[in-house]
Parts: C-alpha cells; structure tokens; sequence
C-alpha cells in the first residue's frame, strides 16, 4: 500500500521508523524486535539505510518480512550520496521486484572521508537527483523526501533550505517526514513557511521518545535538534533513574502528539529506535485517539 493513500485518509495515524543491523549476526535478533514493533500495528513503517549502502540488504529483507508476515505496509530508506548510478538503478530494481512500493529518497550524510573527494565525481549530489531518477525509473512508487524544521545544518539559511525543499517536491517527492523535532511551534512555524512557499504535500512531523539520558545527548548531536527547557527538566530530574526517565520520556512524547494532533496533524512519524515496549506504550496512551477521523481537512 502507498503511504501516501494512508495519509489522504485523514484519520489519526503513527507510524514506526525502525534500523537495520550493522552485521550479519545481529540480523536475525535486530529483525525479531521490527517484528514485534509491527505487531503493535503502525500505519506503516519505515527502515532505515546504512551510509554506504553496505547494509542495504537488511533493509530490504527487514521491510519485505514486516509487510508480507504483519500485513504493515513498509518505506525503504534510500540513500544516493556515495552510490554509483548502477548501484542505485540495481537498488531500485530491487525494491520493485520485493513489492516495496515506498521509498524514501536521500541523499545521506556527508562522512569526513567523502567531504575529502571529489565532488565532480560523484553520481549524485542532493537527492532531488535521487528522486528524479527513481520517477525516470517508470516504476510507480510512493516518494519521501526528509525535511528539516530547524534548517539542515549545511543550509546558509531556512529560506534557501525550503527552496531545495520544494525543488525535490517538484522532482515527484510525495510527502515529507521531518527531522525530529522536541518543540512542536518549530513544526508549526516551518509548516507555515513551507505552505507559503507552496509545498503542498502531507508533511509528517518525526517525534523521537527520549528514554534514557546517554539518548539525549546522542540525538542532540545526531539533529542538532532545540531541547526545550521542559524537556531539560525532565531528564535533569529523572535521568539517573531509568525507569523513571523511561516513563517521562514516553509521556513526553505523547504529550507532542497529542498536540500535534489537536492541532491538525494526522501523521506522525515516530522514531522507536528499535524499542518493541516504548512503541507498544505509545500506542497504548494513544488508543482512543488513533484510526478516527476527526474531520480534520
Ligand atoms: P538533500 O535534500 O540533498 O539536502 C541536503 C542539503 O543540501 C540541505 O542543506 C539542502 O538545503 C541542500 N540542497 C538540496 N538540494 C540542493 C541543490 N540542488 N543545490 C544546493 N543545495 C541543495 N541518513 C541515512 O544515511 N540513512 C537513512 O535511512 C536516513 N533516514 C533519514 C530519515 C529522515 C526523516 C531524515 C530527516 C534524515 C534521514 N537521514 C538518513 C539523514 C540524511 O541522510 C541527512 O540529513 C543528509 O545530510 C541530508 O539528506 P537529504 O535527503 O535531506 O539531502
């Protein structure tokens, strides 16, 4: 099924971001904890794409189990930035012959050994490049393209970041999932400015439960992302205790969704970070809310 059919729905939805394994030997126990997050039943899920491609298969045997076994219907990560073309044209051959019918198209990030080379050598720069070439690939897939609320680190400024925004959003990109925000009026406020710059497409915001105080600090750095100060207070106060930070973590991000949701969003796009019980508590706080339509246009 087409993420983007789910989203036209307007009902109130979640859906799981989850990662593959780095080595062959964790594939089988990484792939387990997917399976039992798609048992929560998501409105879909997305995996993830190692930098390099190297772990490219896991994503797509991960994804094809959680849609073929659990009926979820799956987006597979696709990353461009330090691929050949015959790589991608294979890769995207591949994602049509396993009944994928969603890709998520990026660039990838810039690892310091790639910033070291040539860049008119390389097959792909951005990836509005990738996007073009899997519409060039006649293939009739559902395209996502990332977003950036607080403007992506590389951009000079918000106003050049959202016109290579809408760029890809013209290139065929059918909605957009956002970095991972920690204060929703920074989703409404670039939500705002993308619709006046005249992106149109579905746009679903990406929450991140923070569950343990090592995890902050990781996404910080990994985003860049605004902590709000309420945030801060609750892992200053309950950090050294897991479970308690847990606890907070999860009702935090409920809290935004909720919010999210009082406030027009349908989607959300939840980075479960391979974590079976944090989304199945999600779901859980969320149960009277979800698969409603609250007629929300
Ligand atoms: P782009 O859209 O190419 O943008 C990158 C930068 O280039 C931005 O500053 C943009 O403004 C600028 N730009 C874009 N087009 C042009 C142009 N034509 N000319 C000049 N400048 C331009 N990484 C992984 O390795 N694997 C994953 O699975 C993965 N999943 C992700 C999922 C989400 C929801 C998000 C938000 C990020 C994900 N990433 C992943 C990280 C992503 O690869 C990095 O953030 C990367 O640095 C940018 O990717 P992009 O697709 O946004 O790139």
């Amino acid at each position: 099924m087409k993420i983007i059919d789910i989203l036209n729905k307007k009902t109130m939805s979640l859906s799981f971001e989850v990662f593959p394994p780095k080595k062959e030997t964790s594939f089988e126990s990484v792939k387990e904890t997917t399976e039992k997050i798609a048992e929560s039943k998501p409105a879909f899920m997305s995996v993830t794409y190692g930098a390099g491609g190297g772990t490219s298969r896991f994503t797509l045997d991960i994804a094809r189990t959680i849609e073929e076994k659990h009926g979820v219907p799956t987006m597979a990560h696709l990353t461009c930035v330090s691929s050949s073309k015959d790589l991608i044209h294979n890769k995207i051959e591949e994602i049509h012959s396993m009944g994928i019918e969603n890709i998520m198209a990026l660039r990838g990030d810039l690892t310091p050994e790639l910033e070291n080379t040539d860049r008119s050598k390389w097959d792909y720069r951005h990836a509005v490049e990738l996007i073009r070439e899997i519409k060039e690939s006649g293939y009739d897939f559902c395209i996502g393209g990332a977003c950036y609320p607080e403007v992506h680190p590389e951009s000079e400024n918000q106003r050049e970041d959202i016109k290579h925004l809408k760029e890809k959003v013209d290139a065929g990109a059918d909605f957009l999932v956002s970095q991972m925000v920690f204060d929703n009026n920074l989703f409404y406020n670039f939500l705002y400015k993308i619709r006046e710059a005249g992106i149109m497409v579905p746009v679903i915001p990406g929450i991140m439960p923070i569950t343990n105080a090592i995890q902050v600090e990781k996404a910080i750095k990994l985003s860049g992302s605004f902590m709000p100060q309420r945030f801060k207070a609750i892992v200053d106060y309950f950090g050294q205790d897991p479970e308690s930070m847990k606890q907070a973590g999860i009702a935090y991000a409920t809290d935004q969704i909720i919010d999210l949701y009082a406030n027009g969003v349908t989607n959300v796009h939840v980075y479960s970070m391979n974590k079976p019980d944090v989304a199945e508590t999600i779901m859980h706080n969320l149960s009277n809310i979800l698969w409603k339509d609250y007629g929300v246009k």
